[in-house]
């Protein structure tokens, strides 16, 4: 084990001024509920000299629900909180839903919101300590010519992991925004604007800097007669990552689709927005045919590795029965 010290500022700013100006593996990473970061640590993929605590900084755990349905999410808020809150289950059960798909209840428990949008990947070749790959500074992704069973099959190169959150391609789907302070200020991004591509970077999953917090995630009231829900196929019944996922939401008017919002999760390097798929169901009735047509349009430009082609049929079954369960 590696030494490293522990700081707990009691303020965002005292926090923002303990981290580092970049992203390099050895500067001082914030810690909410460890339950990413400790297992980072072990694998030695990063080896910060300092941890810094959020916990003590108030008011970053508290959920708000407006009259009109809108949310106010603290970064500290935990899974099992946003998969309990009665509030957010009825403003937006596909988040209740998605914590609920989380993990273990005892991960939920001290699992954080903040901690959950900006867990590092999960790909097998970047958690093994021995490999260097192209997320590690290397100038390979071993999952492109090696097992590429759990690999991305949209928007992938030159690094083929795919983005391991549930709340991720919901907080896409409901149109959130993330708060984020750092030493220069504070800024707003859209959820759709916060994840990046590898070929964008390779050292970071989101636009966040290096010093920046998440500080709260707030989500609009849906617009009247939106329904929106959270489908995740994993290998296993108990806890487990998604293969595929869908977070979809449909407004339909006089018996055909007038909105629809589909991002899915466990195919790329982050949460996938699929315009393709929306103007598949935008003008049509709800039925097989077109959550059908929907599905393909949504893997029009897969490009499957060579132990993962079973990801463009998974999407396409997640996706319609997503849809099934909203007519
Ligand atoms: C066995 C297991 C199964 C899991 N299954 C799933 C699953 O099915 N679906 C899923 O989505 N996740 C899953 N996870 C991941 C889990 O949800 C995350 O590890 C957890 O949500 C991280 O939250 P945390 O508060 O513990 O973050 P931490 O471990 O404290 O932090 C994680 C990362 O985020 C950064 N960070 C934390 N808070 C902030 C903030 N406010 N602003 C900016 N950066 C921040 C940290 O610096 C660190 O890099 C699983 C984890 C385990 C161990």
């Amino acid at each position: 084990m590696r030494p490293f010290e522990v700081k707990s500022p009691r303020t965002l700013r005292e926090v923002v001024l303990s981290l580092p100006d970049d992203h390099r593996p050895q500067g001082a990473r914030l810690v909410a509920g460890g339950q990413d970061l400790l297992t980072v640590l072990k694998d030695d993929i990063e080896q910060p000299t300092a941890l810094v605590r959020l916990r003590g900084v108030p008011g970053l755990a508290d959920i708000a629900v407006s009259a009109g349905g809108a949310l106010e999410l603290g970064a500290l808020v935990t899974l099992q909180d946003l998969a309990d809150h009665a509030g957010v289950r009825a403003a937006a059960p596909s988040l209740a839903e998605a914590a609920a798909s989380i993990a273990s209840p005892q991960i939920r428990s001290q699992a954080t919101l903040g901690g959950n949008l900006n867990q590092r990947p999960r790909c097998p070749y970047y958690r093994h300590p021995a490999v260097v790959c192209f997320k590690k500074g290397g100038n390979t992704c071993l999952a492109e010519f090696g097992y590429s069973k759990y690999a991305a099959i949209l928007g992938g190169g030159p690094s083929y992991f795919v983005h391991p959150s549930d709340l991720a391609p919901v907080l896409l789907a409901l149109d959130a925004t993330f708060h984020l302070v750092g030493k220069t200020g504070a800024r707003e991004v859209k959820a759709r604007d916060y994840y990046v591509l590898t070929d964008v970077a390779l050292d970071a999953e989101s636009v966040r800097r290096a010093d920046e917090v998440l500080t709260k995630v707030t989500v609009p009231a849906a617009p009247a007669g939106l329904r929106s829900t959270y489908l995740k196929f994993k290998e296993r019944a108990s806890f487990d990552f998604a293969l595929a996922a869908a977070a979809v939401g449909v407004r339909v008017e006089g018996g055909k689709v007038a909105e629809a919002r589909v991002v899915l999760g466990g195919v790329a390097p982050k949460p996938w927005h699929s315009p393709e798929a929306e103007a598949a169901l935008v003008g049509q009735p709800m039925n097989a045919e077109t959550w059908r047509a929907a599905g393909a349009a949504a893997v029009k430009d897969a490009a499957p590795l060579e132990h993962n082609g079973y990801k463009v049929h998974l999407v396409k079954g997640v996706l319609f029965r997503a849809l099934e369960s909203l007519a």
